[in-house]
């Protein structure tokens, strides 16, 4: 969030304001991560969709998540049978990790917590490897890596479980129901690849939070639940509109 819109993390992490809206597309993500988290610990999918739909402002709001929510069953679907193959020793759902500076584990809301992070949904299996998947609701980003996407919970997975010899790293795009997998990833690069990236990545987010409350509007800004309080987001969204007179009108 800081390198993409320092405004936006001013807005939240600084200022620490109040949301002023929420916007429907973040509640449509929230309540189908709520809907997948209650059916992987085990609530019957009409039961679990019913309750997180109960729960939204809108009929719009509700058809959507009908349509977005039909990808859930044919995924436990395939989380059944791939476990029913693969012999599994752990599963995590909406895991919270915390890492120190030093990358040693502690407390999630520990003061000394230097990176944390909530993994979705993960599986350690008998043979030392893992399996972590992140769902996203939003649309697929063709040529996006797996891999820098989900480098930091590959670094708090090693962290915290340091049996581990092999990481699968995937994500799970609900609209499209999909799961897309990284190549193993090993924890030496883990180690020589994933953790400077990371640091770096940190760092540069420090700076460009230094810098300043600076808003960068994009096509996120139609998520941000602050766009009201953002000057730069009424100019972003409000392009002015030429209208030409038709002669034949
Ligand atoms: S509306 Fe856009 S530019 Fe403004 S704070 Fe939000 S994300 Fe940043």
């Amino acid at each position: 969030m800081a390198l993409r819109c320092p405004r936006l993390f001013h807005f939240r992490y600084v200022d620490k304001l109040k949301e002023p809206e929420v916007m429907p597309e973040t509640r449509l993500g929230k309540a189908i991560h709520k809907a997948l988290e209650l059916v992987l610990q085990g609530t019957p999918i009409p039961e679990a969709t019913a309750k997180v739909r109960a729960e939204l402002p809108n009929e719009i709001e509700q058809l959507r998540f009908d349509t977005l929510g039909t990808g859930i069953e044919p995924f436990t679907t395939r989380i059944a049978a791939f476990r029913r193959r693969r012999r599994i020793a752990r599963q995590l759902v909406e895991y919270s990790l915390a890492v120190r500076e030093d990358l040693s584990v502690t407390q999630f809301y520990s003061g000394d917590a230097y990176f944390r992070g909530v993994i979705d949904l993960g599986y350690i299996f008998s043979d030392d490897s893992i399996a972590l998947v992140d769902h996203k609701t939003g649309a697929r980003i063709p040529g996006t890596s797996i891999t820098d996407q989900l480098e930091g919970y590959a670094v708090l997975a090693a962290a915290a479980f340091r049996h581990v010899r092999q990481f699968w790293l995937g994500i799970h795009w609900v609209a499209e129901r999909a799961v897309e997998w990284s190549a193993p990833v090993k924890p030496e690069m883990v180690v020589d690849e994933l953790v400077p990236d990371l640091l770096d990545n940190i760092e540069a987010a420090a700076l460009a939070v230094d810098d300043g409350p600076r808003p960068n509007p994009g096509t996120y800004c139609d998520r941000c639940s602050y766009r009201e309080l953002c000057p730069a987001s009424r100019e972003h969204r409000y392009e002015p509109v030429e209208y030409y007179e038709d002669d034949d009108d």
